[in-house]
């Protein structure tokens, strides 16, 4: 039978700390919505995936958004992002970890253009309330 374990709930707060999240993805991911998909996604996969793409077995510890959330640009999108079956997998910590390393290194330039996006959605919506 499925439990989750402590260490994977501590695998979160970890990557929590180091990955500097902001408050969207707070709002998506201490919700019970989300501890249920996370605890069905590792009954369904309780293997790293990472792992057994190099033939390795080993137990998943936590769950990972291929497309990470704060890609998305609006509420909607990051929610789509958090609750998509299909972006999930299932990940033991040393995996995670190299997995976040390697998107952080090609990421900032796309943070970049994400937060262009934003500001300029901002700046519309701003420009909206002050037509007639
Ligand atoms: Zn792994
Ligand atoms: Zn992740």
């Amino acid at each position: 039978m499925f439990k989750p374990s402590t260490s994977s709930v501590s695998g979160v707060t970890y990557s929590f700390r180091f990955m500097a999240k902001d408050w969207r993805y707070y709002k998506f991911i201490n919700t019970e919505r989300w501890r249920r998909l996370r605890a069905v996604q590792l009954a369904k996969q309780p293997l790293c995936e990472e792992c057994m793409k190099v033939g390795r077995y080993r137990l998943a510890e936590l769950v990972h958004h291929r497309e990470p959330i704060e890609t998305g640009v609006t509420l909607a999108e990051m929610e789509y992002l958090a609750f998509n079956a299909d972006n999930l997998e299932s990940i033991c910590k040393k995996c995670h970890t190299a997995v976040h390393n390697a998107l952080g290194s090609h990421n900032s330039q796309r943070n970049k253009e994400i937060t262009a996006r934003r500001n300029e959605q901002r700046a519309a919506a701003i420009l909206a309330l002050f037509e007639d």
